[in-house]
């Protein structure tokens, strides 16, 4: 599970997801699947908010660890702000 918290700690990731622009698709409300379209890899990626904070949780291996990922940083629409 990835803790969203401040834009400084998802820089990377959001810059990832700029460089990379995967493709982003609606599964259902809060769930995203995310195509790395070089690889053609999917990864699923899930938002939920607990106790007023944001997380999201991606099915890729940095995701599986907690780190935040750029499939996590373009579903959640942070490379457009
Ligand atoms: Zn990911």
């Amino acid at each position: 599970m990835i803790q969203l918290t401040t834009a400084a700690t998802l820089t990377n990731a959001i810059n990832k997801a700029r460089s990379a622009k995967p493709r982003v698709r609606v599964a259902k409300f809060g769930r995203y699947t995310v195509t790395n379209k070089a690889t053609g890899a999917t990864y699923t990626v899930e938002c939920l908010k607990r106790e007023g904070k944001r997380f999201a949780h991606c099915t890729c291996k940095a995701g599986e660890r907690g780190q935040a990922c750029y499939h996590a940083a373009a579903a959640i629409g942070l490379t457009s702000s």
